[in-house]
C-alpha cells in the first residue's frame, strides 16, 4: 500500500514482532544496573542548546554538526539531546542530588538525536544506555565503571568485544600536549580538512577524532598524550590498569582513543567489536572531572560511559546470539455464538486477573477461522465455548502442541487454568535441570 507520509531518514520503527528482543536487552542491561547500585534517571528529551555547547563542547562533530537545533515559538534556541550525560549532569545538579551521599550513581534507557550521514549503526534517532557515576576521583570508580559495562556484555552474551582504553589527562597536562599537538598539525596545515584547520587553534585534539581519511593518516604520526601525562593522571591511569587486571577483565591501552566529546579527562575508553564492520564502536565513555564546574558548579569529580542499542543490537544478530521466545498467547477463548463470546469475554478477563495471557474473538469470525488464528498467535491452550458449554459449565481445554484434551470447569477457569500452567512450567523447569 502507498502512503502519503513516511518515517524520517535514519530513523527506525521497531515492529511488534521485534520490539521483545529490545525489551529483554533493555530488562538485562536494567538488572546489571541494579547489581552494581545505579538507579534510573529520566531527562527531558530536550534542553536548552547552551547545555550541550558548554557540555559537549563548541569544537566536537557534534555541536559542530550534527546536533537537532531550533527555535520554539518563543524564540528560545532548544536541542535535541545529541547524548544522554549534559542532561543527566543538569538534573544532578538542578535537583541537588550533590546533597545525598555520594557517589550518585545514575543510569538511563534512552534515545538521542544526530544529523549525520544514515548508514548500518549510524542512525538520526538512535538509543542509548548511559550511566553515570558522580562524586569520585578514586581510579576504583573508573575500574568499577568499566566493569559495568563488561558485565552487560557478558549478561548478553557477547563475546567478540576488545576493550581499548587511554588517559587524556587533566588540562594542566594538556597544556604541553596541545603545544606539540600544534606543532606536529602544523606541518600538514593545508592538507587537513577545512573543520580541522579551523581546530588546529582551538581545539587541536579533535583533529585525532577527525573521521576524513586524510585526517586520520596524518594523525597516526601524531604524538601521544600518555607521553605528557602529569604525575597525578599518570599514577591514576596505572591504578585503574592495575584494578582492571585484579578483576580480571581483559584490555588494550590504545593511546590514540580521544573520545569524540570534549568533556573527557584522564580515563578514556572503548569496547570495540570487528562482526559489525566500520561502525564497530558499541561503548564508548570515560571520565569528566571538569564538566559539573562548567556547568556552574563546585568541582564534582565524574564519570560514565553510553552504549549504543542499535549497534549492540547488530553486534548480537552478527553473533547469532539467540533471544529468548517472546512470551506469546497462554489461552485462545472460541465463542460459538454471541451468548458464549460474552462467556469467553469475563474468562479472559479472569484469566488476565492471574497474569496470564488470554485472547477470545473480536472481529466476529467463523469457529473455523477462530481456531486457525488461534494457531497463528502460537496459542499454548484453547478451549471452544457455545451452548453446550455453557449449560454443562464444563469444556475441553486443548494443549495445541500435543493434541491433548482435558475436561475443565467454566466457573473456575482462571484459578484451575494458572495451575495447569504452573505445572507445565515445573515441568519445563526439571526437564532443563535434568539436561
Ligand atoms: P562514532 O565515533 O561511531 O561516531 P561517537 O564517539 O560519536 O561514535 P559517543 O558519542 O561516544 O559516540 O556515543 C556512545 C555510543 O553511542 C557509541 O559508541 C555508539 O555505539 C552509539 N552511537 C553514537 N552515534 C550513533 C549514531 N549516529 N547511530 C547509532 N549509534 C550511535
Ligand atoms: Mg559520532
Amino acid at each position: 500500500m502507498a502512503i502519503s507520509v513516511k518515517s524520517i531518514k535514519g530513523t527506525q520503527d521497531v515492529l511488534p514482532s521485534e520490539s521483545h528482543k529490545n525489551r529483554f536487552i533493555e530488562q538485562t542491561v536494567m538488572s546489571v544496573a541494579e547489581n552494581f547500585g545505579f538507579k534510573e534517571i529520566r531527562t527531558p528529551v530536550f534542553e536548552h542548546t547552551e547545555l550541550f555547547q558548554r557540555s559537549v563542547g563548541d569544537t566536537t562533530d557534534v555541536v559542530e554538526k550534527e546536533m537537532y537545533t531550533f527555535l520554539d515559538k518563543g524564540g528560545r534556541s532548544l536541542t535535541l539531546r545529541p547524548e544522554g550525560t549534559a542532561g543527566a549532569a543538569r538534573a544532578f545538579l538542578e535537583h541537588g542530588l550533590f546533597n545525598d551521599a555520594m557517589p550518585q550513581k545514575v543510569c538511563y534507557l534512552t534515545s538521542c538525536y544526530r544529523y549525520e550521514k544514515p548508514q548500518a549503526g549510524r542512525l538520526r534517532e538512535f538509543h542509548q544506555f548511559g550511566a553515570e557515576c558522580f562524586g569520585t576521583q578514586s581510579p576504583a570508580a573508573d575500574a568499577e565503571v568499566i566493569s559495568f559495562a563488561n558485565e552487560i556484555f557478558a549478561a548478553l552474551e557477547i563475546t567478540d568485544l576488545k576493550l581499548y582504553v587511554n588517559s587524556i589527562g587533566c588540562p594542566e597536562c594538556r597544556k604541553n600536549y596541545h603545544k606539540a599537538l600544534k606543532d606536529y598539525f602544523k606541518q600538514y596545515e593545508d592538507q587537513l580538512c577545512e573543520t580541522c584547520q579551523k581546530r588546529l587553534e582551538r581545539n587541536p585534539m579533535r583533529i585525532l577524532d577527525c573521521k576524513s581519511p586524510q585526517d586520520s593518516k596524518i594523525a597516526e604520526g601524531a604524538p601521544v598524550v600518555l607521553d605528557f601525562l602529569c604525575e597525578e593522571c599518570s599514577d591514576h591511569f596505572e591504578k585503574v590498569k592495575e584494578y582492571l587486571t585484579l578483576l580480571n577483565i581483559d584490555f588494550t591501552v590504545d593511546p590514540k582513543i580521544v573520545r569524540g566529546l570534549d568533556y573527557y579527562t584522564k580515563t578514556v575508553f572503548e569496547f570495540v567489536s570487528t562482526s559489525i564492520g566500520a561502525q564497530g564502536t558499541v561503548c564508548g565513555g570515560g571520565r569528566y572531572d571538569g564538566l559539573l564546574e562548567e556547568l556552574g558548579s563546585q568541582h564534582i569529580p565524574a564519570l560514565g560511559f553510553a552504549i549504543g542499542l542499535e549497534r549492540l543490537m547488530l553486534l548480537m544478530q552478527a553473533q547469532n546470539i539467540e533471544l529468548p521466545a517472546e512470551n506469546g498467547c497462554d489461552v485462545y477463548i472460541a465463542a460459538m455464538d454471541e451468548e458464549a463470546l460474552k462467556e469467553a469475554m469475563q474468562i479472559a478477563l479472569d484469566v488476565r486477573g492471574q497474569c496470564l495471557s488470554a485472547q477470545t474473538d473480536i472481529v466476529g469470525r467463523s469457529l473455523k477461522a477462530q481456531m486457525k488464528y488461534a494457531d497463528k498467535i502460537g496459542a499454548k491452550y484453547s478451549i471452544v465455548l457455545g451452548t453446550n458449554e455453557i449449560e454443562s459449565g464444563k469444556a475441553e481445554l486443548k494443549n495445541m502442541q500435543t493434541g491433548e484434551k482435558m475436561l475443565i470447569s467454566i466457573d473456575d477457569f482462571a484459578e484451575d487454568f494458572q495451575q495447569i500452567i504452573l505445572q507445565d512450567e515445573m515441568k519445563h523447569l526439571e526437564e532443563m535441570i535434568g539436561e
